[in-house]
């Protein structure tokens, strides 16, 4: 594979590359996002729900009815040293045993954390109950957001950022840290499964020192275009991705619950080149 000349011209596909739906934290179900995204004139998407392939198949034969490129993904949460560094993994086999007994055991520990972050509400004074919450999850992962979004029925916060700042962030007074997988961990269950490692949101909380190590674990690529990347992020993780030969891709991170989601939804840069290269790792890495 000629990496260097692969960006050079960079020729643009709509696609995103990263999606949620109700299977995790997403407004809309698998089958809704696929019908804006063909809406959107988007070709190629991936959906990505946190810690969950719940949503897949159902996103998948929706696809097909478009005629649109799908992509199985996952996003898994982990963390190091207290940052949260997200791992989205593209092509991933979903009926792999291992992967799916990792994802269980995260399902339960996510349901104890959540009752956990309920209690401490309580004990705050508030009457929220894991069933108003497990009321705003549908039947999909849960976690924090919809915490915030129960909180929100019963007015104790206006809106979800302002549950997080008070209440749910690292440090304030309902945290509750989470199951603690790494993001070492995290890129070889997805090569495991046969899927392709990628970055998500660097400029979000990652520590860029760690880089090496996840690639030297098998990391594949960055997701360099990301809504909350400034310009200055984009080209960082642009030359670093460049450096460690590592693919570039977008994704709008659309989860549809503000204005801003539907803005990005669908117009982050993936490079032609970018969907070609993921097929080839996927390829390369199940002939092994
Ligand atoms: P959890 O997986 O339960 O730890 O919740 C983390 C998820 O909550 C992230 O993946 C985001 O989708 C969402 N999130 C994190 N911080 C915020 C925030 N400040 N405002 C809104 N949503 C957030
Ligand atoms: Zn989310
Ligand atoms: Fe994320
Ligand atoms: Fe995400």
């Amino acid at each position: 594979m000629s990496y260097k000349k692969f960006y050079q011209n960079d020729e643009v596909i709509k696609g995103d590359l990263h999606l949620h739906t109700t299977a995790s934290d997403g407004r809309y179900s698998p089958e809704k996002v696929v019908e804006f995204a063909y809406e959107k004139g988007v070709r190629v998407l991936a959906i990505t729900d946190h810690d969950t392939t719940a949503g897949l198949s159902a996103a998948k034969k929706k696809t097909q009815e478009y005629g649109l490129d799908f992509i199985p993904g996952i996003e898994l949460s982990t963390t190091y040293a207290k940052h949260e560094v997200h791992i989205l993994g593209y092509y991933i086999d979903e009926n792999n045993e291992e992967m799916q007994e990792n994802l269980q055991e995260i399902a339960y520990s996510r349901i104890s954390r959540v009752k956990k972050i309920v209690s401490k509400i309580k004990e705050l004074g508030y009457p929220l109950t894991y069933e108003d919450v497990k009321k705003k999850s549908s039947s999909g992962t849960i976690g924090r957001p919809h915490i915030a979004l129960a909180m929100m029925d019963y007015g104790i916060i206006n809106d979800v950022e302002e549950a997080f700042e008070k209440y749910l962030n690292p440090g304030c007074p309902a945290f509750v840290p989470r199951y603690r997988l790494t993001p070492q961990d995290a890129v070889l269950l997805i090569t495991k499964a046969g899927g392709v490692p990628v970055l998500a949101h660097p400029g979000l909380d990652f520590p860029e020192h760690l880089l090496p190590e996840l690639v030297s674990y098998g990391l594949k690529g960055i997701e360099v275009f990301h809504p909350s990347h400034s310009r200055e992020i984009e080209e960082n993780y642009y030359h670093q991705a460049c450096h460690y030969e590592l693919i570039i891709t977008g994704g709008s991170d659309f989860h549809g619950h503000t204005k801003e989601d539907w803005q990005h939804f669908g117009e982050m840069r993936n490079p032609v080149k970018t969907i070609q290269y993921l097929k080839e790792m996927w390829k390369e890495n199940s002939c092994d």
